[in-house]
């Protein structure tokens, strides 16, 4: 905590220079993304399964954990009933793994250890950057846009079981600013008419 609160570092506490090397484990290299910010990209081939990273962080009862997202602290996981894992702790590089509309990793919760981990969805090409979807509500969803790319990115960071609903949302609002409810051809700016 000797330096700048919100400047990333890297394993030996020394801040992050954006486009060198920010960390390694054994199966990611972190450096500059050109999602957002800092992301993780594959050192080598990963197989479908694999448990890429953990995902570490303080343990936290649900009191503590709803004062944390009160004020705005996207790193919080589910644990179980009484705990929550909050992420954003400097000794966890999994914080920087990207969100994507279209991820090549899930996270996954082992419930009896307690433990978070990223698991590749399928086989991942050295040099691909690793992305999960983050999960997160509808809540201010528009506060977080998304910029992964995914030719299915729905602009928002918000669950796959909610793309549908952004997706009509973002369809309808696009119709009435364009004044062209009734017509079917022309969809909202910068959204093509998916056929889902
Ligand atoms: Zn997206």
């Amino acid at each position: 905590m000797a330096t700048g609160a919100t400047e990333p570092l890297n394993a030996e506490g020394k801040p992050i220079v954006c486009d060198d090397v920010a960390a390694e484990t054994e199966w990611v290299v972190f450096r500059k993304s050109p999602i957002h910010g800092l992301g993780g990209f594959a050192r080598k081939l990963i197989p479908a399964g694999t448990r890429v990273l953990e995902y570490v962080g303080e343990k936290i009862p649900k009191e503590e954990s709803a004062r944390r997202c009160e004020a705005n602290n996207p790193y919080i996981f589910c644990l179980n009933d009484r705990y929550d894992l909050d992420g954003n702790v400097p000794w966890n590089p999994a914080r920087f793994l990207n969100h994507s509309c279209n991820p090549n990793c899930e996270s996954e919760l082992d419930e009896e250890a307690e433990r978070i981990w990223i698991v590749a969805l399928r086989d991942i090409q050295p040099g691909e950057e690793l992305t999960f979807n983050y999960g997160y509500d509808l809540t201010e969803y528009k506060d977080y846009p998304c910029n992964c790319g995914a030719p299915n990115c729905v602009g928002y960071i918000v669950a796959e079981a909610f793309f549908e609903h952004v997706r009509q949302q973002r369809a309808l609002e696009g119709s009435v600013a364009e004044g062209q409810v009734d017509r079917a051809g022309s969809g909202p700016v910068g959204l093509e008419a998916s056929p889902r």
